[in-house]
């Protein structure tokens, strides 16, 4: 992803959380009061827009990581990764692990993340 679609899914994020919380607003002003619609529509857009963030701050965690940089303090993350693998004994794929660990700051994070040379399961 680019930094120009990336700032464009904010501006997204943004009008999503505005038309969540207008539309909150407008249902409980009819319903109950304008005060309390007020109220509601903006406690609709402040937590709609913290979900939002919150996903695109671990869209930038992952990225950092991928470059092997870490989230925290920058510097260079340990990496391990354990491919997806078939199971003879379970007749079953064992999904795919990752783990990061950064010996300077102590941030770690696992992911059951896919790597592009992990096996296909059929
Ligand atoms: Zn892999
Ligand atoms: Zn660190």
């Amino acid at each position: 992803m680019t930094r120009v679609s990336k700032s464009f899914g904010l501006v997204v994020d943004l009008a999503t959380a505005a038309a969540w919380g207008f539309g909150g607003y407008v249902l409980a002003s009819r319903l109950l009061s304008e005060q309390i619609g007020g109220v509601l529509g903006l406690a609709i857009f402040l937590s709609v827009l913290a979900l939002s963030l919150d996903s695109h701050l671990q869209e930038v965690r992952m990225e950092r990581l991928m470059a092997g940089a870490c989230p925290k303090c920058r510097s260079t993350v340990r990496y391990e990764h354990k491919h997806r693998r078939w199971d003879p004994a379970r007749n079953n794929w064992l999904p795919a692990s990752t783990s990061w660990e950064c010996p300077k700051c102590g941030f770690g994070h696992g992911e059951a993340w896919v790597c592009p040379t992990c096996p296909e399961p059929d």
